[in-house]
């Protein structure tokens, strides 16, 4: 018997092994404020809230276009229509020819008042309660309550003309991804009681909670209602934000004995299956 050829394959398929784990990988990354992007085991990716000129993304600093970071999008989910949320949502779609999701209201008002490309904007246009596929199957995205308003800014309003649209009912979204965490973004949601739906009707692994919004108390009690396993907290800690830290949170969780991570603007995490890979 030949060792080589045997020391060879052995070797190749420890190679390929790796190979194949590296690729069933999800990555989720904080581009600052409310903006993620995910990317999934099959290579898509999602971005959420793409307001990526946020004062926080490592990106955008320095004067640099946070757009140069940007090669691949293929969905993205907008959770209302304010200015912090939509963000650079069009430049980002021309440059990528990624698909809208959003609710009809917003992606009609986003196409006619700020030239979002009408093509992207009409296949994945869903409402609360309702869920939809993408990725060819590998991600369901549900679209979930938010207690907040909504609008999109008009710039070609008159001067007599309301400079904000009607932008349909906010949203949080619960995104399920196969091989992967099921993550559950709130948007800019106040806290509400049904949030203990969400809870019991999917597996949430992580909850990107808005806690300027709630505020520390009642972001861990969303933390607890959507039973999710990790709370990672998001819009704080920039002018503007009502709260500057997360430590009031992180020290009610801790009571509450629920997992806590708090990201870096520009941070990655892995999770392999459902599992978080801390690196
Ligand atoms: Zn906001």
């Amino acid at each position: 018997m030949k060792l080589q050829p045997i020391l060879f394959t052995l070797l190749f398929t420890l190679l390929a092994g790796c190979v194949t784990i590296q690729a069933q990988d999800t990555k989720l990354k904080w581009l600052g404020h409310a903006a993620f992007s995910i990317t999934t085991p099959n290579g898509k990716v999602l971005l959420i809230d793409p307001w990526l000129s946020n004062g926080q993304n490592p990106d955008a600093k320095n004067g640099q276009d946070p757009l140069a970071a940007i090669s691949r999008v293929d969905y993205i989910l907008i959770t209302h229509g304010h200015r912090d949320h939509v963000g650079e949502a069009v430049a980002i779609a021309k440059k990528t020819g990624a698909k809208l999701i959003a609710n009809p209201e917003l992606a009609r008002n986003l196409v006619k008042l700020t030239d979002f490309p009408e093509k992207q904007a009409g296949d994945y246009i869903m409402q609360m309660g309702g869920e939809i596929q993408i990725a060819d199957g590998e991600v369901t995205v549900a679209m979930t309550e938010a207690v907040h308003s909504s609008s999109v800014f008009n710039p070609k309003a008159g001067p007599n003309e309301p400079e904000r649209a009607y932008g349909g009912s906010p949203a949080g979204y619960v995104i399920m991804i196969k091989n992967g965490p099921t993550v559950y973004h709130t948007g800019d949601t106040a806290y509400f009681k049904d949030m203990e739906v969400i809870g019991e009707t999917y597996a949430v692994d992580v909850a990107l909670i808005n806690i300027s919004q709630m505020g520390a108390k009642m972001s861990a009690r969303a933390a607890q209602s959507v039973r999710t396993k990790l709370a990672v907290p998001m819009h704080f800690g920039a002018p503007g934000d009502a709260l500057l830290s997360a430590d009031a949170f992180a020290a009610d969780l801790k009571q509450m004995k629920i997992n806590f991570y708090e990201m870096k603007p520009g941070e990655t995490l892995s999770f392999r299956g459902r599992q978080m890979i801390r690196k």
